[in-house]
C-alpha cells in the first residue's frame, strides 16, 4: 500500500462528490434493479392505510375482531374401505362489524375431485404439481404415473349431506369447487350467531401415490396402515377486516386460513388402535389400559420419555386386528383447527415439560410411531419437541396448549396443527439382512422436520397469519426459529443440506434468475422452498446479527408474537410492530428483503492511505522525491542503452550541464521557505492546532471504496486489520447507502497502519460473492481432481457376450414402481435419462 500525503483542502471534498454523477449514469446504462433513489423511502405507499383494527404500530387496533367457529363432530373410521363417515356441528359466532348474507365453509378434500380447478391447472411437470419443478423436455415420473392411476381408481372430495339449522329447516348452498357458501334465511346479524348441521362422507387418499397433508399409509410388508387425517372436515372459511372471505380457492401450495375456536369430537376407530389428536383425552379409562394409565402419569416428571405403548406391545398389537370399534373422546380449547390420527402399529412415548407459566406450567410432550420408526424414534423425537418449546417459547410466549404430539408419518417432510404434527423421516432396513442403518440425512432430517412442525404450532397456529395468501409469514417466521434452535440442539447442525449458516446457503437462490419477491401470493410464488422459507428465514438472521442486534431484534420479534397471540396478523403488522417496538427504521430493509429481488454483493474496492502534509518544504520535497521515484523508476531503455555501454551527449560533453543537472525539482528554494512560513500565518489558530496535532499523532488517513454489485442495499460488518497484527470489528449501517446505492466512499482516520479491511469475516450478511470482500485480494486457494473423459459408445457385440442375471424375485418390481422416482422416458428413448430440473437451493419438502 502506498502512502499519499493529505493536503487539507477542497479538492478531497470534490473527488469524494464525484461519484454520484457516475453512478447514476451507470445506473441508466445497465437498467439496475431497484431505485436508488427510493430505496431509502418510507414504505407508506405500499403497505394499507392503519385503521381501528389495525393500528399505526403495528399492534391489534381498538376495534380490532375476528369471527369464531366452535365445532361438534363425530366421526368413524372405516379401516376396510378407507372412509370417513361423519355428523357435524358448526356454531358460528358472527363479531364483526357486518351482517351476513350467507357464511363460506371450506371443503379442502374437493381438492382431489376429477374437475377441481388445482387438478384442471396443473401443469406438466415431473411431479405433476410444481411449477418449479418443470424440466427441459417431456418426461413422466413413475411418480406422476402411481398419481394418476390413484385418481382413476376411487373418487375422492367431501359427499355432503343436506345443511340444516338449529332448528332443522335445510339451508340452501353451493359447492364452488374447493368452497361452498350457505345462504342464510335471514342475514346474520353482528354479535349474533348461528349453529349448522350436516353430515358427510370421503374417502381417504393414499397419501404416498397421492401427495398430500393427510391420509393413509400402506405398509406392504405387514399389510398394515396407519391414519392420519387433516383437512378432513368441512372448516368455515376466515372472513376477515382486510379481505373479507377468505376463500382464494385451494390450489396445493397456500395453506390454510382460519378461525378459533373449541372442539368437542368424538373418534370412532378400530378397537385396537391408539389414537394420537389434537386436543386432551376425555375418557381415558374407556380407551386405555390401567397400565397406560398409570405409565402416563409415571411419564408426567420423567427425566426421560417413558413408553406408554412398548415396541413390543405396538409390534403384537399390529398382527391382531379386530372387527370391534371403540370411541376416543377429545376436547381442545381455543384451536384453529382439529388433526389426528390412528393405526394399531402405534408405539407411544411422553414425557413432561414444565414451564415458567402460571396458566400452563404443564405441557405433556408425546410422540407415536410404528417400530418401522426405530430406533431414532424413540431416541429423539419427544426431546425434539420439548426443545422446541423451550427455544420458542423465549422468542414469543409459554406454550398455551396441555399436549404437544410428533406422529411419525409419510417419508419425508412434515405438516402441523394445533397440539399435533406429522413428521417423516425413517431408517433403512436391509433387504437381505435386515440390519437397520440411518443416513445422516434421516437422523438430522427427522430432528429438523420435528423442530419445524411443532414450531409451527406457535406460527401459524397460535399467531394466526393468513396461509392461503402469505407463505412466508409461518414458514419463514417458523424456519428462522428452526434455525435457532436447531443450532441450540448442536452447534454443527446440518440445518441447510451440508451448510450450518442460513446466509451461505441463501445466495445461490438470490443471485438467481427467475424469482418474485418473498411478498408474493403463496400459490405464485416460484423457486418455493428458498423464497417463501429460508430467504425470509435468512433476512431475519440479517436483521437480528447484522441490522439490529439481539437485544432489540428479540424484543421486538416478542413484541409481534405477544400483539398478535389468537389474533390473525398481516405483513403490514409484522412490519410496523419491528420498528415500533425497536426504533430503528427498517422501510429500506422490508423494501429490499421482502419487495425486491436483488442479492447482497458488497465489493470491497481500493483502499487510498494518506498521512498529513506538514507542508513544510524541508519534510514534504524529500518525501515527494522518493514517491516519485517509485512511481517512475529509470526506463528500462535507460538502463538497456547503459548496458550496452551507450554514453549520453550530455556524459560525454560535461559542458552541457547547468543548474537543473545540478537541482532536481524537490530541492528546495527559499520562495518554497517563505511560502510555507507565509501559509503558517495565514492559519487560524485552530487550524494550526488541528496539523499539528494530526502530525504528532502520526494519523494514517484511509479512503475506503465500496461497490454495490448486487443492488440490496446491507449493513457492512468490517474487520479491520492492522499491520501489528490487531483487529477492529466496525459495522457500517445501512444507511450509509442512501445518498448513492452502487458505490460509497468511508472515511477511516486511525492511529496506526492498515494491513487489510475484510467485509462480513462472519458471515452476517448473505454476501453473495466472498472473493472481492477483502482488500487486498486473497489467493483463492483449493483442490483440483484430474477427471479422464468416459467413453459413451456403445459396443453391442461386447454386450451380447454379457451373461443374463437371475430373475428379480417375486414382489420386487412392484415395490420399485412405487418407490423411486426416476423418470420415465416418452417414446423415442432418449440415450440420456431426461433431467428433472431441480431448483438450486431448496429447503427439505416440509410444510
Ligand atoms: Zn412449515
Amino acid at each position: 500500500m502506498k502512502i499519499h500525503r493529505l493536503v487539507f483542502a477542497g479538492l478531497i471534498l470534490l473527488a469524494l462528490a464525484a461519484p454520484r454523477l457516475d453512478a447514476a449514469a451507470e445506473r441508466t446504462a445497465k437498467g439496475m434493479p431497484g431505485d436508488p433513489d427510493k430505496l431509502f423511502a418510507q414504505l407508506d405507499t405500499l403497505l394499507p392505510t392503519p385503521g381501528v383494527t389495525r393500528a399505526a404500530s403495528g399492534a391489534p387496533g381498538a376495534q380490532y375482531w375476528q369471527q369464531r367457529a366452535d365445532y361438534r363432530i363425530k366421526v368413524k373410521l372405516d379401516e376396510q374401505r378407507h372412509r370417513l363417515t361423519a355428523t357435524q356441528t358448526i356454531t358460528y359466532m358472527n363479531r364483526s362489524p357486518d351482517a351476513l348474507n350467507y357464511i363460506w365453509l371450506q371443503l379442502d378434500q374437493n381438492i382431489f375431485k376429477d374437475d377441481s380447478l388445482a387438478r384442471r391447472s396443473e401443469v406438466a411437470a415431473n411431479s405433476g404439481t410444481r411449477r418449479d419443478a418443470v424440466g427441459a423436455g417431456d418426461s413422466l415420473s413413475f411418480a406422476a404415473m402411481r398419481r394418476h392411476q390413484a385418481f382413476e381408481d376411487r373418487e375422492y372430495g367431501f359427499e355432503m349431506g343436506p345443511i340444516r339449522d338449529a332448528a332443522g329447516r335445510v339451508l340452501r348452498s353451493t359447492v364452488v369447487d374447493t368452497m361452498l357458501r350457505i345462504d342464510l334465511p335471514q342475514p346474520l346479524r353482528p354479535g349474533t350467531s348461528i349453529e349448522i348441521n350436516f353430515d358427510w362422507q370421503s374417502n381417504i387418499v393414499d397419501e404416498a401415490a397421492i401427495g398430500a397433508r393427510g391420509g393413509f399409509e400402506h405398509f406392504t410388508k405387514t399389510d398394515t396402515y396407519q391414519y392420519f387425517l387433516a383437512q378432513w372436515f368441512p372448516r368455515l372459511v376466515a372472513y376477515t377486516d382486510y379481505a373479507g372471505w377468505q376463500h382464494k380457492q385451494f390450489l396445493g401450495r397456500g395453506e390454510f386460513t382460519l378461525e378459533f375456536g373449541d372442539y368437542e369430537v368424538e373418534l370412532t376407530v378400530p378397537a385396537d388402535h391408539v389414537v394420537a389428536s389434537t386436543g386432551v383425552l376425555q375418557n381415558p379409562e374407556a380407551v386405555l389400559t390401567a397400565t397406560q394409565r398409570a405409565r402416563l402419569k409415571q411419564a408426567e416428571t420423567a427425566k426421560k420419555p417413558v413408553f406408554i405403548v412398548t415396541p413390543e406391545e405396538a409390534l403384537a398389537n399390529e398382527k391382531a386386528g379386530t372387527d370391534a370399534v371403540r370411541t376416543w373422546r377429545f376436547k381442545a380449547e381455543n384451536v384453529r383447527d382439529f388433526a389426528w390420527a390412528s393405526s394399531r402399529k402405534y408405539i407411544w412415548d411422553a414425557m413432561g415439560y414444565r414451564q415458567n407459566d402460571a396458566k400452563r406450567p404443564f405441557v405433556m410432550a408425546m410422540s407415536f410411531y410404528p417400530n418401522e420408526g426405530e430406533p431414532i424414534w424413540s431416541k429423539y423425537s419427544t426431546h425434539a419437541v420439548i426443545h422446541t418449546m423451550e427455544v420458542y417459547s423465549r422468542f414469543s410466549f409459554p406454550y398455551p396448549y396441555p399436549v404437544a404430539i410428533s406422529v411419525n408419518s409419510w417419508e419425508r417432510g412434515g405438516m402441523e396443527y394445533p397440539m399435533i404434527t406429522f413428521n417423516g423421516y425413517r431408517p433403512t432396513a436391509d433387504e437381505k439382512t435386515g440390519k437397520i442403518t440411518y443416513s445422516r440425512n434421516t437422523k438430522y432430517g427427522l430432528i429438523g422436520v420435528i423442530i419445524h412442525e411443532v414450531g409451527h404450532i406457535y406460527f401459524p397456529m397460535i399467531v394466526n397469519s393468513d396461509e392461503r395468501q402469505w407463505t412466508w409469514m409461518d414458514e419463514g417466521l417458523n424456519t428462522f426459529l428452526e434455525y435457532i434452535a436447531e443450532l441450540e440442539w448442536e452447534e454443527k447442525f446440518p440445518t441447510f443440506g451440508d451448510k450450518t449458516n442460513v446466509l451461505d446457503f441463501i445466495t445461490d437462490y438470490m443471485r438467481s434468475k427467475d424469482q418474485v419477491p418473498i411478498m408474493t401470493n403463496s400459490d405464485t410464488i416460484v423457486q418455493f422452498g428458498p423464497n417463501a422459507y429460508s430467504k425470509p428465514a435468512a433476512a431475519l438472521a440479517v436483521l437480528r446479527e447484522a441490522v439490529m442486534g439481539r437485544e432489540l431484534f428479540d424484543h421486538a420479534f416478542r413484541e409481534y408474537a405477544n400483539r398478535w397471540k389468537f389474533k390473525r396478523p398481516t405483513p403490514a403488522d409484522f412490519f410496523r410492530t419491528m420498528e415500533d417496538a425497536s426504533g430503528v427504521d427498517l422501510d429500506w430493509f422490508w423494501r429490499g428483503w421482502f419487495y425486491g429481488t436483488d442479492h447482497v454483493d458488497v465489493a470491497v474496492g481500493d483502499i487510498r492511505e494518506y498521512q498529513v502534509s506538514t507542508q513544510d518544504p524541508e519534510v514534504e520535497f524529500p518525501l515527494k522525491r522518493s514517491a516519485f521515484a517509485a512511481d517512475w523508476p529509470e526506463s528500462y531503455s535507460v538502463r538497456q542503452n547503459r548496458a550496452e555501454g551507450r554514453q549520453t551527449r550530455v556524459d560525454r560533453y560535461p559542458e552541457l550541464k547547468d543548474f537543473y543537472n545540478e537541482n532536481d525539482q524537490f530541492v528546495v528554494t527559499n520562495k518554497d521557505r517563505n511560502e510555507f512560513k507565509e501559509f503558517r500565518e495565514r492559519l487560524r489558530d485552530w487550524e494550526r492546532t488541528v496539523l499539528d496535532r494530526a502530525i504528532k499523532a502520526g494519523e494514517y488517513v484511509y479512503f475506503v471504496d465500496f461497490k454495490n454489485i448486487g443492488g440490496l442495499v446491507t449493513p457492512l460488518p468490517l474487520t479491520l486489520n492492522y499491520i501489528d497484527g490487531s483487529t477492529e470489528d466496525y459495522l457500517v449501517p445501512a444507511e450509509v447507502w442512501r445518498y448513492n446505492a452502487l458505490e460509497v466512499t468511508k472515511l477511516f482516520i486511525r492511529n496506526k497502519r492498515l494491513a487489510s479491511i475484510e467485509l462480513d469475516r462472519n458471515h452476517l450478511i448473505a454476501d453473495a460473492d466472498k472473493t472481492n470482500n477483502i482488500t487486498p485480494r486473497r489467493i483463492a486457494q483449493s483442490r483440483v481432481e484430474l477427471f479422464r473423459g468416459r467413453d459413451r459408445e456403445r459396443n453391442q457385440m461386447l454386450d451380447a457376450l454379457a451373461e443374463l442375471k437371475g430373475e428379480p424375485k417375486s414382489g420386487e418390481a412392484a415395490k420399485d414402481a412405487g418407490k423411486t422416482d426416476a423418470a420415465m422416458p416418452l417414446q423415442p428413448a432418449p440415450s440420456t435419462p431426461p433431467t428433472s430440473a431441480v431448483p438450486s437451493a431448496t429447503t427439505p419438502p416440509s410444510q
